[in-house]
C-alpha cells in the first residue's frame, strides 16, 4: 500500500511538472497583452464570438444548452437522412447493416427515453447550475493554437482510455450489464439518436466525465467548447450506421469510426473502445465484418454473443 502511494505521488508530481512545462502560468503586462492580441491566430475568431455576446457566453446555462444543441443538430440531420434519403444510392451504399432499416417506430422508442432523461435529469441539472456555478470568465486573449489542440488531444485520449475500461467492465460484470449498460444495447443496429439511448446512470457518468476532464488544466472556455463539440460529434459519428468514403477510420487505422462501434452493437463482446482501437487490438477484441464472415462456429461463440440465459428478460428493440 505504502509503495503504491509512493508511486502515485511520484506520478502526480511528474504529471504536474509536465503540465507546468506545457502550459506555464502567464502573468502578462498590459503591453504583452496587446502584443499577444495582435499575434494569436485565434484572436479574431474569439473577438468576433464574444463581442456583444458576453452575457450569453458567460451564463452558467450556456454550456448545457450548447451541448444539447449539438445533440439536436446531429440527431435532426441523420433522422432526415434515415427517414427520407436512405434509398439514395450514396447513403444506401454507405449503410453498414444493409438489411436493417431505420424506421420512425424504432426511433420513437429511443426518443421517448431521451425525452424522459432530459426532462428528469439534464434540464433540472442545468437549472441547478444557475445557483452554484459562477458565470464563466471570458478572458481577453484567445488560447494559442498549440494550447487548444494539445489540450483537446489530451482530453480525447483520457476519455477514450477511461471509457474503454468503464465499457469493458459494463459488459464483463453481468449485473452491471443487466442493470445499466444493456439499455444502450436494446439496439443491435445503431442510428444517430441511439447514441443517447442510455440508462440515466450511464448518462450521468459520461456527462460528468466529459464535463470535468478539462478541469485538469486551467482550460480556456474556447477550448472547452471545442472539446464538447468534438466529444459529442465523435460519439454520434460512431452510431450513425453509415461508413462514408471520407470517414476518418479509412485514413487512420487506429481510429474506430462507425464500422467498429456498429460491430459492437451487433456483437456486444467485441470492439469496446469508443473512439480509437489500440486497446481492442492489444486485447484481441477488434474484429471487422470481414473477420465475422470468416469465423467458424467455435469462434462465433467466443466473440460477441451473450448466451440466451444471460440475455433473458432484457428488452431488444432491433
Ligand atoms: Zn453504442
Ligand atoms: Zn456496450
Amino acid at each position: 500500500m505504502f509503495f503504491f502511494l509512493q508511486i502515485s505521488s511520484f506520478v502526480d508530481a511528474f504529471l504536474f511538472q509536465m503540465l507546468l512545462d506545457l502550459y506555464p502560468v502567464q502573468n502578462f503586462t498590459v503591453e504583452q497583452i496587446e502584443y499577444e492580441k495582435n499575434t494569436r491566430l485565434l484572436q479574431p475568431i474569439w473577438d468576433f464570438m464574444t463581442k456583444g455576446n458576453e452575457h450569453i457566453l458567460s451564463s452558467p446555462l450556456f454550456p448545457p444548452f450548447y451541448a444539447l444543441s449539438i445533440d439536436y443538430t446531429w440527431v435532426a440531420v441523420f433522422t432526415i437522412i434515415d427517414l427520407w434519403f436512405s434509398e439514395v444510392p450514396f447513403f444506401k451504399n454507405a449503410k453498414i447493416q444493409k438489411d436493417r432499416k431505420v424506421t420512425w417506430e424504432l426511433m420513437k422508442q429511443s426518443l421517448k427515453l431521451q425525452a424522459c432523461n432530459q426532462l428528469l435529469y439534464i434540464y433540472p441539472m442545468a437549472l441547478v447550475q444557475l445557483i452554484w456555478v459562477p458565470p464563466t470568465e471570458l478572458p481577453i486573449l484567445a488560447p494559442t493554437v498549440f494550447e487548444m489542440l494539445s489540450q483537446v488531444a489530451i482530453f480525447f485520449l483520457s476519455f477514450d482510455f477511461t471509457y474503454f475500461w468503464f465499457h469493458y467492465f459494463s459488459h464483463k460484470i453481468k449485473w452491471l450489464y443487466r442493470w445499466c449498460h444493456s439499455v444502450h444495447h436494446m439496439y443491435s443496429s445503431p442510428f444517430a439518436a441511439s447514441a443517447q439511448h442510455l440508462h440515466p446512470f450511464e448518462l450521468f457518468f459520461v456527462g460528468t466525465f466529459i464535463t470535468t476532464i478539462p478541469w485538469i488544466f486551467p482550460t480556456h472556455c474556447m477550448t472547452y467548447w471545442l472539446w464538447f463539440f468534438v466529444a459529442q460529434s465523435v460519439s454520434y459519428e460512431v452510431h450513425i450506421g453509415y461508413d462514408f468514403p471520407f470517414a476518418l477510420h479509412r485514413f487512420f487505422w487506429f481510429y474506430s469510426g462507425a464500422p467498429a462501434h456498429d460491430m459492437h452493437h451487433l456483437r456486444p463482446l467485441t470492439c469496446f473502445q469508443p473512439w480509437f482501437n489500440y486497446l481492442d487490438r492489444l486485447m484481441g477484441y477488434h474484429i471487422t465484418y470481414e473477420d465475422l464472415k470468416k469465423m467458424t462456429e467455435a469462434k462465433l461463440k467466443k466473440f460477441g454473443v451473450y448466451s440466451s440465459g444471460e440475455e433473458k428478460g432484457l428488452i431488444k428493440i432491433n
